[in-house]
């Protein structure tokens, strides 16, 4: 892989292959001795956007809401599982001290009670996901601000 860099004197763009780097050179331009940096500038990735992520944060760019939806919908799902469990093992109970005729409705209890979690989990999903998406478009809108930045104008 060829390293592309700028002269530094004239910012003529230069490119040469990869066992120049760290040489010196004459620039192809301007004449001047040159450098070649080992590679390429890299873009800032993780570490431009770990070091910026109090800026982010302070600035509204990064937002804590998308991360507390998140928490509530988990919590939603644990309490939806255990209501079902919970409901289950009542049902079971009650069918045994219950008199024949209401039995069956125990049985349906304990019959729907997954149907009722996966619903409850449902409705939760979708509110989460109607909150979420929001906060979704604005930082994707902030990835594609950062890339927009770190990308070098040629
Ligand atoms: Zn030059």
């Amino acid at each position: 892989m060829a390293i592309r860099f700028q002269c530094p004197e004239c910012g003529q763009s230069i490119s040469v292959g990869e066992h120049m780097a760290g040489h010196r050179g004459a620039c192809p331009n301007c004449r001047k001795q040159v450098i070649v940096p080992s590679q390429a500038p890299a873009r800032p990735q993780g570490d431009g956007r770990r070091s910026s992520s109090l800026s982010d944060w302070l600035t509204f760019r990064r937002m804590v809401t998308p991360k507390i939806i998140q928490a509530l919908f988990v919590i939603c799902v644990i309490l939806s599982i255990l209501g079902m469990v919970l409901m289950i093992a009542m049902s079971v109970y009650d069918l045994y001290k219950a008199p024949r005729e209401d039995k069956l409705s125990f049985v349906l209890m304990a019959v729907a009670a997954p149907f009722l979690a996966a619903l409850a989990i449902m409705v939760a999903r979708i509110y989460a996901e109607v909150l979420i998406v929001v906060f979704r478009i604005n930082e994707t809108l902030s990835d594609v601000l950062d890339e927009l930045k770190s990308t070098p104008r040629q």
